[in-house]
């Protein structure tokens, strides 16, 4: 590392298995020396004010810890394949020493006073708010996405520390009336117990805080694993959680293989309540999982967004719309549009004037802050190219993009198809890209029922500007949320999840602490 040369040099540190050992006793362990990073296209620089957020050691019981092995694993940028740094990759064991710290820390934090808990919650989110840019840094490295959306997301994910520290201080207690002679009932909502939180890469920090805040302020305590693709966010969280001042073990970020790490908190009998944000591949698995001890479980999963945009719509605005719906994080958000069916009198005029907005768009090193960054992995990248042949072979039209882009190997060109078939791939399985697919209706029933045929049903956007259709559609669409003439929807006090596969419970709002409590209900007798 060399931080007096004036030379621009990565936050590259090869850290071997002494140094990380040597490290876990030092009195700030785990945090990276953090200096500057220029991309190889020579256009970013990146600066952290508190280089103490960018920690490479999972944090267990109030300790940075490398785990007993000491294993670390290597995280890259996807703008440009560059080393960021290494993060412990911890095994089953240390895993299971997680639920230890956070059974341990269970008494002490479920029995704090309210108010007590909501106050260092709240310290929590001012400190995040403090740190936005540092945050936000970090989040684009890591994940890609234009420091814009990245600052946007602490904001967001900020919001839900905010509101779960206030609900913290109002249990939702109910009362009764007995309905038995000289009885008295009384009903009681008690924390579950440790909580086990799993969380994607598209979004590293809001949802690690909508989960986290739920459950810490139920008087949980919380064991939570990030993507490998992403730590270094949920890492930072931990270190402005441990400034804030929660005890030993009531929040614990444990990194490394998520089999390896994940699989001994279903088989805990412990783990209480499991919180999964990510495919409903994964979350079937869990779902799975989480029977033979019977645990509380809250998926949020895939989503397959229509966008029905009809005749009488204000086609402006539509488009407008239609561009964030499909375009944000680079398409790679479960809230993403992936069909879009306009009414066939508008078809034209609306393929034409999106096709145009997107050729407009802006791709590149999320540290440039253009509209959209690179895709995650190359993964991602093969499956914007499958669906795009697909959809090709099977007769759709390429309006625009259709190729990688030229900013580097996981950039993916803006793309919009047109007059995309039923049958095409597309139209049945989340591209998580920037690839739009645009098909023609003619009729609100069938329009409908096409929106509504998948397994999926997270949200739903409809631009109309007929309050008794905005009626009869908001009914008859199958989805969990659904957005009328406008495309933000999301916030801490609306209740955030899918129907049918796209998931169980809901996030944010007073509903996101449910699955973190238990209702108990208490009957004295006075006789
Ligand atoms: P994913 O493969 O399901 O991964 C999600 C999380 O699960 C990651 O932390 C991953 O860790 C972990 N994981 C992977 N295998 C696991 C296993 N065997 N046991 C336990 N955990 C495991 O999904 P993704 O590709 O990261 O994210 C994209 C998907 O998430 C999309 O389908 C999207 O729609 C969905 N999503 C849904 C929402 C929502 O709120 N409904 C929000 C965002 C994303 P590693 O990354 O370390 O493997």
């Amino acid at each position: 590392m060399d931080e007096t040369s004036g030379r621009s040099i990565a936050i590259r540190e090869f850290i071997s298995t002494d140094t990380a050992r040597v490290w876990a006793r030092q009195p700030n362990p785990g945090a990276i020396a953090v200096s500057i990073v220029q991309s190889k296209f020579n256009t970013t620089q990146f600066e952290l004010s508190d280089p103490a957020l960018f920690r490479g050691f999972s944090y267990i019981g109030g300790r940075w810890t490398a785990g007993a092995a000491a294993q670390m694993f290597a995280v890259s940028n996807p703008a440009d394949g560059s080393h960021l740094g290494d993060v412990a990759s911890l095994s089953a064991v240390d895993s299971a020493g997680a639920i230890d710290a956070a059974q341990e820390a269970f008494a002490a934090w479920s029995s704090m006073l309210p108010q007590k808990r909501s106050a260092i919650l709240r310290r929590w989110f001012e400190l995040m708010l403090e740190h936005k840019q540092d945050l936000a840094q970090i989040m684009t490295l890591e994940q890609g996405k234009p420091i814009s959306e990245a600052r946007g997301e602490i904001e967001y994910g900020a919001s839900f520390v905010e509101f779960f520290a206030e609900e913290a201080k109002r249990p939702n207690i109910e009362s009764v009336t007995s309905h038995l002679p000289d009885a008295e009932v009384e009903i009681w909502r008690e924390p579950v117990g440790v909580a086990a939180l799993i969380t994607p890469w598209n979004f590293p920090s809001a949802m690690l805080t909508r989960k986290a805040a739920a459950a810490l302020a139920a008087g949980c305590t919380v064991v939570a694993h990030p993507s490998a693709e992403t730590p270094f966010s949920a890492l930072a969280l931990a270190e402005l959680a441990e400034r804030a001042g929660f005890p030993a073990g009531v929040f614990n970020v444990i990194t490394g293989s998520a089999p390896v790490v994940v699989e001994p908190w279903m088989k805990d009998k412990r783990v209480r309540a499991v919180s999964f944000t990510g495919s409903t591949e994964i979350g079937k698995l869990l779902y799975r999982q989480s029977a033979d001890t019977v645990k509380r479980l809250v998926l949020e999963l895939g989503g397959h967004a229509p966008f029905i945009v009809f005749a009488d719509a204000d086609l402006r605005q539509a488009v407008a719309e239609a561009i964030k719906a499909k375009f944000a994080t680079s398409g790679q958000d479960c809230l993403g549009t992936n069909r879009f069916f306009i009414e066939r009198p508008v078809y034209d005029a609306f393929c034409t004037k999106f096709a145009g907005a997107t050729a407009k768009l802006t791709v590149g090193i999320g540290m440039d802050d253009p509209d959209l960054g690179p895709l995650m992995n190359e993964k991602a990248v093969a499956k914007q190219e499958e669906h795009v042949a697909d959809a090709l072979a099977k007769g759709a039209r390429l309006l625009i993009g259709g190729n990688r882009h030229k900013a580097g190997i996981l950039f993916y060109e803006p793309t919009v198809l047109a007059d995309v078939p039923a049958d095409a791939l597309i139209m049945h399985e989340e591209t998580f890209g920037p690839v739009a697919a645009i098909s023609a209706f003619d009729t609100e029933e069938e329009v409908l029922q096409k929106a509504n045929d998948t397994e999926y049903g997270l949200v739903a956007y409809l631009h109309t500007q007929d309050p008794r259709r905005i009626y009869r559609a908001s009914r008859a669409l199958q989805f969990g949320m659904v957005a009328v003439n406008r495309t933000k929807v999301t916030g801490a006090p609306i209740p955030f999840g899918g129907m049918k596969q796209s998931g169980l419970e809901r996030e944010g709002s007073r509903l996101g602490m449910e699955a973190f409590t238990e209702v108990k209900y208490v009957c004295r007798d006075w006789a």
